[in-house]
């Protein structure tokens, strides 16, 4: 088959084996036979998976690709769903007590998907996503650094950085690189959702001192947030992206006790 891509549906294929293995690898768990693959494409990286994994469950949203990706795994145990991931009911799909995902993802629905993933009932035990490294990097950041979606994901999941995969390696290539994330969704969210829609609260905007953005956000009198953050022993200078999660929920826990 060509290598034809519609670049609306973010299709870059890769092809380097050694990179798809790697990624297979990372995505195996003891235990654990079967997989759910997002946006499989052409089936490079389906091949790699079933390496690791008795059957892989994929789901793509091309047409064309979703009925030609049988043809390339005859006698394997591959079920192809022709949908959009986000519109996938989980518990339609027959899968196993302990699965994993993985998928090399469309760019333009990273969040979505990490979000559906992580929080889905039936959680899988691993999320091994190849995507946009900046967003990697932004997943896995630290106090300091974070971000909305740093910390909305850190709650619901333990977050590990993989490999890079430099742009080349795609076809045709993207104009940013990749990295590998592993994400290991928590039995127990780190946080509640009330802690949760403080952390937006406190990101109205972003670079602004954290103190300014809950005023505002909370209608509170100042006063009241200095006292809030002097028993926290938070600087009154603090921005939304220094506190860890920790200190988001103590803070709520103060507000919301008031
Ligand atoms: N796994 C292949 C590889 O590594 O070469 C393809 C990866 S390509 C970056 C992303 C794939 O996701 C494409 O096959 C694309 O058609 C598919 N895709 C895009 N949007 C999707 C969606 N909403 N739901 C499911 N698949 C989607």
């Amino acid at each position: 088959m060509a290598l034809q891509n519609k670049k609306s549906l973010g299709q870059n294929w890769l092809t380097n084996r050694d990179i798809l293995i790697d990624i297979a690898d990372t995505a195996s768990a003891d235990g654990v036979s079967e997989v759910l693959e997002i946006g499989p494409g052409l089936g490079t990286l389906t091949s790699a998976l079933f390496k690791f994994f008795d059957k892989v469950t994929a789901i793509e949203i091309d047409e064309k690709l979703a009925a030609n990706l049988p043809k390339s795994f005859p006698g394997k145990n591959l079920t192809v769903i022709n949908k959009d991931v986000l519109n996938v009911d989980l518990s339609t799909i027959d899968l196993p007590e302990k699965y994993v995902v993985a998928g090399n993802i469309p760019y333009y629905i990273t969040s979505p998907i990490i979000q559906k993933f992580i929080q889905a009932e039936h959680r899988p035990i691993k999320i091994v996503l190849l995507m946009q490294k900046e967003v990697a990097e932004r997943l896995a950041a630290e106090p300091g650094d974070y971000s909305i979606l740093g910390l909305s994901t850190q709650i619901y999941a333990k977050v590990t950085l993989g490999q890079v995969v430099k742009r080349e390696f795609f076809t045709p290539p993207p104009k940013v690189d990749s990295q590998v994330v592993v994400l290991e969704p928590r039995e127990t969210p780190l946080a509640s959702e009330s802690t949760i829609a403080l952390i937006k609260l406190g990101f109205i905007a972003p670079r602004k001192k954290l103190i300014s953005n809950l005023t505002v956000g909370l209608r509170l009198p100042k006063s009241e947030l200095q006292d809030y953050f002097a028993k926290l022993q938070l600087s009154e200078n603090v921005r939304p992206a220094d506190l860890s999660i920790a200190e988001w929920s103590a803070l709520e826990k103060l507000v919301h006790k008031h």
